[in-house]
């Protein structure tokens, strides 16, 4: 396990709030979040192998893209009042705390285009392994990057625990 704690000034928890008549969470500024069982998400993911195969990396990855684009108008307001590195470090801190594993950007390039985002103990490595990859992370910090570097990015997975690897670790470029 890395032995840097989390930045607890971004702490989501402590910022969330809950409206008993509707049944939301409400994030403050971000939108309202469900709470989901990793173990549910790697089963949808298992099930998608199953009945897809290979093609299921293709929707995985896509679903991740999908999933990340509704944030571009919560990140244009960060980008004004915070740098891009202080983004990054608060998306790591998210992730995190949020349960996705301990999520590290240990390079990032705003020059380049480049970032390299480490994520030890990812939430679809955890159970029996399957030999299934991180193909919704894939994406999704794909859909995070059109975003943050104003492009089209590609995502690698150049490592990933489910492979043997330590951890996952995935690469983003521009395409
Ligand atoms: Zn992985």
């Amino acid at each position: 396990m890395p032995s840097e704690t989390v930045n607890e000034t971004n702490n989501p928890l402590k910022e969330l709030r809950y409206k008993s008549d509707a049944g939301e969470l409400i994030l403050e500024d971000v939108g309202e979040i469900v709470v989901f069982l990793s173990l549910s998400f790697r089963s949808m993911v298992k099930w998608t192998a199953k009945k897809f195969g290979s093609g299921s990396s293709m929707i995985w990855y896509n679903i991740g893209k999908a999933s990340a684009s509704p944030l571009v108008e919560v990140l244009q307001k960060r980008k004004g009042v915070e740098t891009q590195e202080e983004l990054i470090k608060r998306l790591d801190s998210y992730a995190t705390i949020l349960g996705w594993g301990y999520v590290e950007t240990t390079i990032f390039d705003s020059q380049e285009k480049k970032a390299v985002i480490r994520v030890t103990n990812s939430l679809l490595t955890r159970g029996k392994n399957e030999g299934l990859e991180c193909h919704f992370l894939r994406g999704y910090l794909s859909g995070l990057y059109d975003m943050i570097f104003e492009t089209h990015t590609f995502c690698e997975e150049a490592l990933c625990k489910n492979m043997g690897a330590n951890h996952c670790e995935f690469h983003v470029r521009t395409r």
